[in-house]
């Protein structure tokens, strides 16, 4: 029998050991990094050491696990299911930062970072947006000016996920995105810029947000940091395909968290409503109770099809699946926001309250539509790619 959600032996052992690491490890600190608004840098740090995930799509001789979109897709499902925000910080290091370094970077570039990164001993992200823009995001006005063998990054980015690890201390090492001096739209390079380099500092760590707590999101400043022409990735100024390449993966996995906290909320809905007793019967022989337990359950399975279809299809190193990645991204976002947002419902005042967990995932389910793209982007993209298809499939 084929399994599209395990497709191989592989697979499959992948999601049960995530999910084992997840339940036993993950879950019972979740409640705690929310509260407090902290990113557990030691239990990420073994996602690398014992799991051996970090670099989940990085080729085995840069430190990583060799494996393609369907392993990346079960790793964010699972983690999410138990820590959406760990989670968030897992994607902005390992597809963020270790995925593209490892497709768009040279060899050079892969051995001085990936076996750090992919083992948990630097922890790293991605700079795109800025505080002036987030959609429109060729419209950036971070510079990279060139001076002989180095060039000079002057700018703000905004919202960083893992720009800081603690309250004042600066990510190890990120990929950021910088336009030359021309200013044109689409010349635009990536850079590899490391604490400790003068000039990059942490702005602020952003605090608090609505959901995805515990990860860190940061503002960082870049003011002439010199960067070494080693440090660039790829040709200057053709950096937007790379960019549009690895939000490919990027959204694709976001939608697999999506499928964590609706799966988890399905779960937690349909327990409560088998015990909770009113009106003399449980819960789940009322027919509005019923209706949202089957709907959760049926769009949650409709969304997991879609993105398992999809990862199955995604090359790493070639774009191409804009329409489904954007699209896989758009409906799961929805999915998972509003089958949380029925598990508060089923649980009544309990699902208000953080014993359940369901809030939580409610808050977190939130920035997946808005973080990696907001709904309206996909929207705005996948029409005008599907413009061209007089016949859909
Ligand atoms: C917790 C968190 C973590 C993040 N992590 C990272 C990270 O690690 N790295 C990174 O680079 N960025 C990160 N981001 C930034 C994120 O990708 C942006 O917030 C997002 O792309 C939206 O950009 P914006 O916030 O500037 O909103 P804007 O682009 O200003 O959008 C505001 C509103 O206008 C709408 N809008 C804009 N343009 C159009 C249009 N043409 N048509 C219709 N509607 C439009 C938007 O859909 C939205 O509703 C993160 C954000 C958050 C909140």
């Amino acid at each position: 029998m084929s399994d599209l959600f395990n497709p191989t032996e592989e697979h499959l052992a992948l999601r049960q050991m995530v999910r084992a690491f997840s339940e036993r490890e993950v879950d019972p600190q979740a409640e705690e990094f929310d509260r407090t608004e902290q990113f557990n840098q030691a239990l990420f740090r073994r996602l690398g050491s014992e799991l051996g995930v970090l670099g989940v799509t990085v080729p085995e001789r840069f430190g990583g696990a060799g494996m393609d979109a369907v392993a990346a897709t079960i790793v964010h499902e699972e983690l999410a299911a138990s820590d959406p925000g760990f989670c968030l910080a897992y994607l902005a290091h390992s597809m963020l930062f270790v995925n593209n370094l490892a497709i768009n970077g040279n060899d050079e570039q892969r051995e001085r970072f990936l076996p750090g990164a992919c083992s948990g001993e630097l922890i790293g992200g991605m700079c795109m947006s800025e505080p002036g823009a987030g959609t429109d995001v060729l419209g950036m006005s971070t510079l990279a000016k060139k001076d002989g063998d180095h060039y000079i990054l002057d700018g703000q980015k905004m919202w960083i996920t893992n720009g800081a690890i603690s309250d004042t201390e600066l990510g190890d090492v990120f990929l950021v995105y910088a336009k030359h001096e021309d200013r044109s739209e689409r010349a635009i390079s990536l850079f590899l810029v490391e604490k400790g380099m003068e000039g990059f500092s942490l702005g602020q760590k952003i605090k608090g947000k609505l959901g995805m707590r515990a990860s860190t999101t940061a503002e960082l400043v870049f003011e002439g940091v010199r960067v070494p022409e080693a440090n660039l990735i790829g040709t200057p100024g053709k950096a937007v395909r790379s960019m549009m390449r690895n939000l490919e993966i990027e959204r694709l996995t976001l939608a697999a968290m999506s499928l964590g906290i609706a799966r988890r909320s399905i779960e937690i809905m349909n327990n409560y409503a088998k015990e909770r007793i009113a009106f003399g019967k449980s819960l789940n022989h009322f027919g509005q109770i019923q209706r949202h337990i089957a709907e959760s359950y049926a769009e949650y399975m409709a969304g997991r099809a879609y993105v398992y279809n999809t990862a199955a299809n995604l090359a790493l190193d070639s774009a191409g699946n804009r329409v489904d990645s954007d699209g896989v991204k758009l409906y799961c976002a929805m999915m998972a926001k509003n089958v949380a947002d029925r598990a508060i419902q089923v649980l009544g005042g309990y699902g208000y309250v953080a014993e359940y967990h369901v809030e939580r995932l409610w808050r977190d389910a939130k920035l997946l539509e808005i973080g990696g793209g907001t709904n309206e982007a996909h929207q705005k993209n996948m029409t005008r790619d599907l413009v061209g298809r007089e016949k859909i499939l």
